[in-house]
């Protein structure tokens, strides 16, 4: 297991840009999860371990794209209808068997073997079947209707490269190369609490001054979507012995911790002080809103992420940066989201030189132009905003406002969970 440096969060500079954590993020942190090998029909969604090249080509064989007749392009008359006689049958998983040199049509069905020789095919709806023979009409070009061997992937060329996360498209990739079992990255094994005296668990009774916990359902759902081992470790009292006896506990059998709440300056922010009472702890400013610094740290050499307590500012911190975080220390190599131009329909005014992110829906107007409006309610504590809304509009660090009609750039919350 990589081993990181008690100073590997330390950072010199007041305010940090988004893309500087990100780059320390690389920097300074390794993946500390070792490899497995596992059945195929279970990957979705785990890291590829190792570069993968096709060891077959893929298709593997030439092959009929349809059901119809191959022939010999240079059989066929110019411009004039054709009249050949067909001469044989070729079924998917059928062998071609060898043919003559004659000026024939073969019968053949989708995916069966293009015969020696034999490179276009004629749909059968295209052709009029006339007794034992076929009449075929004039203009298809040659290699029409044929798949040749390794169209699609040729044997030795790169399939997929380690470090890429899984998907379902993946699997078809994988099984259509032989792949029975993959090799994959271990999960990452994350523990998560919430913290705070006025929190309660959903299921219990409210009592006065009390809220339910949202935070910690969050977190867990979008650690899973990354294939985290993640455990569900409650509720933290402000309590600093209690905070820093949990985190103790929890740091031996996990290689991530992530806490909400309790991480700002205030007297009651006991994360904090437990944190640096049991390792270190450093705050990363990050240039972006919402998001109040970012407390990283080590807890007895476990990586730490102390996020904010709001939980719009929870959303965005985790996906700008302790999604980065978990992506490095298991392995996979994140490419930044796609952000889609979309026609802002609200007015805003925001601060230069941090890069702001909008809750916003989108809408097609009138014209049929993508448009993105900001939820009206932008507060960081404010839920709604987050399950009323599509994803997020980036607002660059030097844009001060934003008029109807600007092009904005809209991440779809897809992208990043
Ligand atoms: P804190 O950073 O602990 O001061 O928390 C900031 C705000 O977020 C406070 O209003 C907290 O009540 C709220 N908060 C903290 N943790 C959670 C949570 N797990 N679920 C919902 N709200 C929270
Ligand atoms: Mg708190």
């Amino acid at each position: 297991m990589a081993q990181l440096s008690n100073d590997c969060f330390a950072f010199g500079g007041e305010l940090m840009s988004l893309d500087d954590a990100l780059a320390l993020i690389r920097e300074r942190l390794a993946p500390v999860t070792s490899s497995e090998t596992i059945p195929l029909v279970e990957a979705d969604g785990r890291i590829l371990a190792l570069d993968l090249k096709a060891p077959v080509a893929l298709p593997p064989f030439a092959n009929s794209a349809v059901d119809g007749y191959a022939v010999r392009h240079g059989d066929l008359a110019e411009a004039a209808d054709t009249t050949l006689p067909v001469r044989g049958r070729i079924a998917a998983g059928a062998q071609a068997g060898a043919s003559s040199g004659e000026a024939v049509a073969i019968r053949i069905f989708t995916g069966a073997p293009m015969p020696e020789g034999f490179d276009t095919v004629f749909m059968q709806e295209d052709v009029v079947a006339q007794g034992e023979s076929v009449v075929l009409p004039p203009g298809l070009k040659p290699g029409a209707n044929a798949r040749p061997a390794g169209e699609d992937i040729d044997r030795g060329e790169m399939a997929l490269l380690a470090g890429h996360r899984l998907t379902p498209r993946d699997l078809a990739l994988l099984g259509a190369l032989g792949q029975a079992e993959v090799s994959v990255r271990q999960p990452l094994r994350v523990a998560v609490f919430s913290t705070g005296d006025e929190l309660v668990a959903p299921g219990e009774p409210l009592g006065p001054a009390k809220l339910y916990d949202a935070n910690r359902f969050m977190l867990i759902a979008l650690l899973a979507r990354l294939s985290c081992r993640v455990t569900d470790l409650g509720i933290l009292p402000d309590r600093r012995e209690t905070v820093t006896q949990a985190l103790r506990d929890a740091a031996g059998a996990h290689d991530l911790i992530i806490t909400s709440g309790g991480v700002s300056t205030g007297e009651e922010d006991h994360v904090k002080a437990a944190v640096e009472a049991g390792g270190s702890l450093t705050f990363w400013r990050i240039a972006i809103k919402p998001g109040r610094p970012v407390a990283l740290g080590l807890v007895e050499g476990t990586p730490f992420i102390g996020l904010p307590g709001n939980p719009a500012a929870v959303y965005v911190t985790f996906v700008n940066v302790a999604r980065a975080i978990v992506a490095r220390l298991s392995g996979e190599t994140l490419a930044p989201p796609t952000r889609y131009p979309a026609r802002s329909s609200f007015t805003y005014r925001k601060k230069e030189g941090r890069r702001e992110y909008v809750r916003a829906k989108l809408a097609i107007n009138e014209s049929g132009v993508l448009t993105v409006a900001k939820y009206e309610r932008e507060g960081a504590g404010v839920i709604t905003s987050l399950t009323g809304t599509d994803g997020l509009v980036e607002l660059p660090e030097a844009v001060t406002r934003v008029a109807v009609g600007d092009v904005l750039s809209f991440i779809p919350y897809a992208a990043l969970e």
